[in-house]
């Protein structure tokens, strides 16, 4: 998955604001923050999107969310936060790997658009 670019970033070729890191998953401030907290966090590995790696690797998909909550205390985010997993084009996923967009740190308006 050379071309992926989550994957160039876990691989330090592309450099990143790294916030969280365990043996299997990395989360790095996002570039365009849609709120003042706006972190993703990815497996290491590479899945295609939320079906996928709960498919192959359901314990990793666990891990994944621990590790998104991990952040969202150590982000000071103690009036709530919101956890995102855009699937596919009508979801809104642009980047075919895997991650959860935690976002905090003001009121957020639900439904989004
Ligand atoms: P998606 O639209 O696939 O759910 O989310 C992809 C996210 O990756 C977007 O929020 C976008 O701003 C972020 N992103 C795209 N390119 C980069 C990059 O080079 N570095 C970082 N840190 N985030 C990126
Ligand atoms: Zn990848």
């Amino acid at each position: 998955m050379d071309e992926c670019l989550f994957c160039r970033i876990v691989a330090g070729e592309i450099p990143a604001t790294v916030v969280h890191e365990t043996d299997d998953v990395l989360a790095f401030r996002d570039i365009a923050p849609q709120a003042p907290t706006h972190v993703v966090v990815i497996p290491k590995v590479h899945h295609r999107d939320a079906a996928a790696l709960a498919s192959a690797d359901p314990a990793l998909a666990g891990r994944l969310l621990a590790a998104a909550t991990d952040v969202a205390e150590s982000e000071g985010l103690t009036d709530g936060h919101r956890l995102v997993l855009n699937t596919g084009s009508d979801g809104g996923q642009t980047v075919f790997h895997v991650h959860v967009h935690l976002l905090g740190g003001r009121p957020l308006t639900w439904p989004p658009g």
